[in-house]
């Protein structure tokens, strides 16, 4: 029988190449890739596809939140817990290898790509926190590493395997020519962790409502972000379609107007009379209300409410997080 194994598959060119060289080491293989509402499976879906192999999906947002909550490496530039992140994400890989039989887990890692974290002691390091020490194997790489269990069974031809080091991409892009790659993201992007303005309203999230309610974590990409005084959050929609997610989002206090076009907002946790007060104010004012005679009319939940037409946003300029 064929050496079976996963590897993880982002969608990147790495992660293809990976899975291309493994087969043609002799390895059957079968592609995992992570999903949070962080970063998503469709690059991994579309290059699954095309690579012919089949793709689990695992849904990895309980992990990323545990994380987010406390790194136990710490965080990145942005909110992006990578070490840890990947870690588990290995590990997680690695439960499933053992569930199902399988006898490696392979990632398209290249040694030295990025200096802090694809050295050769790094890699060393993952794979012992993982668990999988001599079951997890650099394909691109894999000629610099020691050999793994299954390399050295015979399982897996080393001598098919590779010894790509550094940041040129040179060979990634020779090698996607010779087996066929055309269509791949390029190297960096996808995850939103690593992203400042997104980050900046995740932190916002956790350090006042907590990161808890998965809901409020699932809209953190759209809308626009107020923290009042009072520490109350407001999550105001730019257009139609985020003012029409948020008319039916399920948590918190709704406020849009009723007597002229304008936005939603949503209120998840009230925390003071004065806070809603200003709420009302900052709808007000991105309404669009200039061709109004009289006042404007708020909803807010079930009540109505009534405030002076004003369009002077700079108010709530200081309150504004994103
Ligand atoms: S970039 Fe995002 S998905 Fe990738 S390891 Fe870092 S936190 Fe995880």
């Amino acid at each position: 029988m064929k050496c079976r194994g996963f590897s993880l598959m982002s969608g990147g060119l790495d992660s293809q190449l990976a899975v291309k060289v493994l087969e043609r080491a002799g390895a059957y293989i079968e592609a995992i890739c992570f999903s949070t509402p962080f970063f998503s499976a469709d690059g991994a879906k579309k290059a699954a596809s095309a690579l012919g192999v089949k793709l689990h999906i695992i849904d990895f947002t309980d992990d990323e939140i545990k994380l987010l909550e406390n790194p136990p490496h710490g965080f990145g530039g942005a909110m992006n817990p990578c070490i840890d992140c990947h870690a588990t994400m290995i590990k997680r890989a690695g439960e499933m290898m053992q569930r199902d039989g399988f006898d490696f887990v392979a990632t398209g890692e290249v040694m030295g790509q990025r200096p802090m974290s694809q050295n050769k002691q790094a890699l060393g390091v993952v794979a012992k926190s993982s668990g999988l020490v001599g079951r997890l194997i650099r394909p691109l790489s894999a000629l610099l590493l020691e050999p793994t269990i299954p390399e050295s069974e015979g399982k897996l031809d080393r001598e098919k395997l590779l010894d790509i080091s550094g940041r040129c991409r040179e060979r990634q892009i020779a090698l996607a020519k010779e087996f066929g790659i055309i269509d791949y993201p390029s190297p960096a992007g996808g995850c939103k962790l690593t992203e400042e303005g997104y980050s900046r309203k995740l932190k916002d999230l956790k350090d006042h409502e907590g990161l808890g309610e998965r809901k409020l974590v699932e809209i953190l990409s759209v809308a626009r972000r107020f923290r009042l005084p009072g520490f109350s959050s407001v999550i105001l929609g730019r257009d139609k379609n985020e003012n029409a997610l948020l008319k039916e989002f399920p948590v918190g206090l709704k406020l849009a107007p009723v007597n002229c076009p304008g936005p939603t907002a949503i209120i998840p946790e009230l925390k003071s009379q004065e806070d809603f007060n200003i709420a009302l104010r900052l709808v007000g004012a991105y309404s669009k209300a200039d061709r109004l005679e009289g006042d404007i009319s708020i909803r807010a939940g079930e009540e109505l409410y009534s405030i002076k037409r004003n369009l002077d946003r700079t108010e709530f300029k200081d309150y504004q997080i994103c």
